[in-house]
């Protein structure tokens, strides 16, 4: 037990340096994936996006893939019961043990619910929750210009954040393809979704006193600086 690092799962080895848990709010297109992926590397945190673990079961092809795909198809959310256990699951990894920044999780308040209890668990709680926030017109415009990379869900936008080569990914030269969920009906119906079932987090995470609202419709380098401010660590 003593030699294993210590995890999510691993209460015993876990002590007083308890993990850091992050939670990025807002719409589809807000730049939750773009600025998880910048921020995580800089302080050394787990990015767990939940569509992006959805995206490589249905690439496997696993049964959860397979449940999750006719959901996201039309945009819908997966049902809380099967996302909470593989979040959970991705929580128990071992790169978790410093912490984590969530992205796209949670999106309900069961889900909501359901992290703060496997985080009292091990003594933790949600330390902040920056809500990204952004018009609709924006988000659309985002959302249609949007190409992911095929092996490991890097973040481009043809206009705003070009990559070098089109069509080919700067930071590992696999493919990029647009996601069929990024259509234009699709993409209205995952706002809507969000306003009904993700915008009460906001209420649910202001009442614990951890929210903070960003401005999103700044260029990603801003967003950035404003959400490190946020997250108590400052820009160098
Ligand atoms: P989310 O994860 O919230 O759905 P993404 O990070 O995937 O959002 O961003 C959506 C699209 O907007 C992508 O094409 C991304 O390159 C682009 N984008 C992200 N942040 C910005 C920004 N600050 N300014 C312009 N475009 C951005
Ligand atoms: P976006 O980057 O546009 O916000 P995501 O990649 O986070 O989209 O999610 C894509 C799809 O995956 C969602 O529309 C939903 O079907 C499913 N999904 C992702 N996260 C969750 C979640 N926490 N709960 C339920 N469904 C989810």
């Amino acid at each position: 037990m003593a030699t294993r690092s210590p995890c999510l799962s691993d209460r015993a080895s876990v002590g007083s340096d308890v993990p850091t848990i992050f939670v990025l709010l807002g719409p589809p297109g807000a730049g939750k994936g773009t600025q998880a992926e910048i921020i995580s590397k800089q302080l050394g945190l787990a990015h767990i996006s939940s569509g992006e673990l959805f995206r490589e079961n249905i690439k496997n092809q696993t049964e959860l893939g397979v449940l999750a795909k006719q959901f996201m198809d039309r945009g819908d959310l997966v049902p809380d019961d099967v996302t909470i256990a593989m979040v959970r699951a991705r929580l128990a990894q071992p790169d978790c043990a410093r912490g984590a920044l969530l992205d796209g999780f949670p999106r309900t308040p069961a889900q909501a619910e359901a992290l703060g209890k496997t985080l009292e668990e091990i003594g933790t709680a949600v330390k902040t929750v920056p809500l990204i926030q952004l018009d609709e017109a924006v988000l659309v415009e985002r959302l249609s210009g949007r190409w992911v990379c095929r092996t490991s869900g890097h973040v481009y936008h043809e206009q705003f954040n070009p990559p070098k080569q089109a069509g080919i990914c700067d930071v590992d030269g696999s493919e990029l393809y647009q996601r069929d969920d990024d259509k234009r009906e699709t993409v209205e119906r995952r706002i809507r979704v969000y306003h009904e079932q993700t915008a009460p987090l906001v209420e649910y995470y202001r009442n614990k006193g951890v929210l903070v609202s960003i401005n999103g419709d700044q260029p990603i380098d801003a967003v950035t600086r404003d959400l490190l401010a946020a997250l108590g660590v400052g820009s160098s």
